[in-house]
C-alpha cells in the first residue's frame, strides 16, 4: 500500500480534497482518507505544492502526419483540405507512420494525456513500436483502432473476411472513416460484428457540411470522389444520424467523432441512442467552422479529442478543453472539465479511469496547485490558465513518477 500526499486532489469536477492521502494499492485507488485521521505511523509520502486529478482522456485522435505543414493548407472547403492532405502524402521526405506515432506520443505525452483512442490510417501509426516500446513513454496508453476507408462496396466482402480472420482482442474495436468513404455494405457488417464482439466502433459523423451534401448526392465532396473515380453513395440520406441508423449503428457501442456539424434534434437521437460524442475543439478551431449546437441540445457536453497535426496545431488535452470552453461557455468550466476526464472514459467504456476515488484506477494528472479550495475556481484556472504546464507525463503510483 502507498500513502501520497499531495496539497490537494481533484476526485471528480466537484469534488476537491485538501490535506487528505490517497490510500493506493497496485494500481488502483482503496481509499481517500483525510490526513488528520491516518495516524503518525503511515510512511505517508509529501507531494508538496501538488494537485492531483485523473488523466485527461483523449477519445479522438491520429498519430500520422505529425509532420504535416497544415497550417498553410487550404480549408475553406473540407474538400480543398482533403486535396492537400493527399497531394503532401503523395511527397517523398515526410515521417514515416511509425517516427510520427512516436513524436505525436511524445507530444501527447508531455501534455498530460492518460489515454489517447487513434483511428490508425496507415500501417504503423498505432504507437506499437516493438523493442523500442520500452524507450516510449508510458503514458498516454494507446487504443488503437485501425481505420477502414473503403466507399466501394465491392471492397466489402474482402474487408469483412480480413476482419474475421482477425477478431477483435479485449478492449479492441473498429474505426470507420466516415459515412461518405465507406460503403453501406461494409459500415452494416462492421456494425453487426461489433454487436456480436460487443467492442466500440469509432466514426467521423456529422463533422461537416460537406458530409451531408454529399449523403444527399451532391457537393464538393461528391465532386473530388467522382474526380478520384471513386463510387458515390448507394442512396440518400436527410442526416449522417439518418445514414447511421440505416447501417445499424445508432446504438451502443459506437462513438461518433466530431459531430460540430449536426443540430439539437441529430445530437439528441444520438444521446438517446447511447452513441456519445468526441468532439475536437482544435480542429473545430482549424477549419474556422460554425459554432456547434452541443450547447442547445440541453444534453451534457461531448467528450473531448485532438484529431492530428493535419488539422490540429498542438496535441494537447489541456489546450483542447482551454479550446471548448472558449468556444462553448455556456457549459462551464466544471463541466468541461469532467468532460475530459471522466467524459472521456465514460465514451471509450473505460469506467475505470476519469476519477481519482476509491475502486478506480490511480492515473494520475500532477499539476502545479496555486491554493484554489474549491471546485468550481480550481476548474476555472484548468481551463483556462494558458501558462498551466502539467509536471510531468501522466503517471501511475509504484509505476514511473511517483
Ligand atoms: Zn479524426
Amino acid at each position: 500500500m502507498q500513502f501520497l500526499r499531495p496539497d490537494a486532489i481533484l476526485s471528480d469536477a466537484e469534488a476537491l480534497y485538501l490535506d487528505h492521502v490517497l490510500l493506493v494499492e497496485g494500481a488502483h485507488i482503496a481509499a481517500l482518507v483525510p490526513y488528520a485521521e491516518l495516524g503518525r505511523a503511515y510512511p505517508v509520502q509529501r507531494y508538496p505544492g501538488e494537485l492531483w486529478t485523473a488523466a485527461p482522456v483523449l477519445a479522438h485522435a491520429h498519430l500520422e502526419s505529425h509532420d504535416a505543414p497544415s497550417a498553410r493548407w487550404r480549408r475553406e472547403r473540407f474538400a480543398e483540405w482533403v486535396g492537400e492532405l493527399l497531394a503532401w502524402r503523395a511527397q517523398a521526405g515526410r515521417l514515416s507512420p511509425r517516427e510520427s506515432a512516436w513524436r505525436a506520443l511524445a507530444e501527447l505525452s508531455a501534455a498530460g494525456c492518460g489515454l489517447v483512442l487513434a483511428h490508425v490510417g496507415e500501417p504503423g501509426a498505432d504507437g506499437r513500436f516493438g523493442p523500442q516500446r520500452q524507450a516510449a513513454p508510458r503514458f498516454p496508453e494507446v487504443v488503437a483502432f485501425p481505420e477502414i476507408f473503403a466507399p466501394d462496396p465491392a471492397e466489402t466482402e474482402d474487408w469483412l473476411a480480413r476482419l474475421d480472420r482477425r477478431p477483435p482482442q479485449a478492449g479492441g474495436g473498429y474505426a470507420l472513416h466516415a459515412p461518405y468513404s465507406v460503403s453501406e455494405s461494409l459500415a452494416t457488417g462492421v456494425f453487426a460484428r461489433a454487436r456480436a464482439w460487443s467492442v466500440l466502433v469509432s466514426i467521423h459523423l456529422g463533422e461537416h457540411a460537406e458530409e451531408r451534401q454529399m449523403l444527399q448526392g451532391a457537393g464538393p465532396l461528391s465532386d473530388l470522389f467522382a474526380a478520384r473515380g471513386r463510387p458515390g453513395k448507394s442512396g440518400t440520406w436527410r442526416s449522417p444520424v439518418d445514414w447511421l441508423a440505416a447501417v445499424g449503428g445508432l446504438r451502443a457501442p459506437t462513438l461518433a467523432v466530431h459531430g460540430g456539424d449536426l443540430d439539437a434534434a441529430e445530437l439528441d437521437r444520438l444521446h438517446r441512442a447511447k452513441v456519445p460524442v468526441a468532439w475536437c475543439p482544435g480542429t473545430h478551431e482549424y477549419f474556422n467552422r460554425p459554432r456547434p449546437a452541443f450547447g442547445g441540445a440541453g444534453l451534457p457536453p461531448p467528450a473531448l479529442g485532438c484529431d492530428s497535426r493535419a488539422s490540429n496545431a498542438a496535441l494537447d488535452p489541456l489546450r483542447e478543453v482551454r479550446l471548448a470552453r472558449r468556444l462553448l461557455p455556456e457549459f462551464g468550466p466544471q463541466a468541461w472539465w469532467a468532460a475530459l476526464t471522466h467524459g472521456g472514459a465514460q465514451a471509450l467504456r473505460r469506467r475505470e479511469l476519469g476519477v481519482l476515488a476509491a475502486g478506480r484506477q490511480a492515473r494520475v494528472l500532477r499539476l502545479p496547485w496555486s491554493g484554489e479550495s474549491a471546485p468550481a475556481e480550481l476548474c476555472d484556472r484548468l481551463t483556462g490558465d494558458a501558462q498551466l504546464r502539467p509536471l510531468g507525463p501522466v503517471c501511475e503510483p509504484g509505476s514511473n513518477g511517483i
